[in-house]
């Protein structure tokens, strides 16, 4: 069994789409980047490799290259549960704390849940998810960032999967 952790932030931006966990969440701003700007699935990914012990997404996926730019981070995700794979790992559970003041996220949680667990290829149970304010402390207080913290556990592969 190994872990990993991922951590992001993202700046809240109007004339963006709000992405979150994959799930498009209708509200006035959206997260600016080069990819989508997901900072869950970032966060994710990171995790996912780093407890593979592999390269982090900025070296897989070079915010300078224009193919990247608009992209679906799931591709990201996609990408570390391959990198875990070619070591002889999958991953077993995640653990996630989104830190923002707005939108309030609780309705999405099945949704991010759903999306975040079929990217791993584990059971929705295996997902946890919570978000959290800053007290209005900070960017992420402020409403001008949205950051995320990410755990995954990877266990050994099975034959079957
Ligand atoms: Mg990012």
């Amino acid at each position: 069994m190994r872990i990993g952790i991922g951590y992001d932030i993202h700046r809240l931006v109007t004339g963006r789409r709000l992405v979150l966990g994959g799930v498009s969440i209708p509200f006035a701003k959206g997260l600016k980047g080069h990819s989508d700007g997901d900072v869950v699935l970032h966060a994710v990914a990171d995790a996912v490799l780093g407890a593979a012990g592999g390269p982090d997404i900025g070296t897989l996926f070079p915010d300078t290259e224009e193919k990247n730019r608009d992209m679906d981070s799931a591709r990201i995700v996609r990408r570390a549960v391959r990198e875990a794979g070619k070591r002889g790992l999958q991953p077993a559970n995640a653990d996630l704390v989104v830190i923002c003041e707005e939108p309030k996220l609780a309705a999405w949680y099945g949704d991010i849940r759903r999306r975040i667990a079929e990217l791993l290829g584990i059971g929705q149970s295996q997902v946890g998810i919570k978000a959290k304010t800053s007290e209005r402390l900070g960017d992420t207080g402020k409403g001008r960032a949205v950051a995320c913290l990410a755990a995954v556990c990877l266990d050994r592969k099975r034959r079957s999967r």
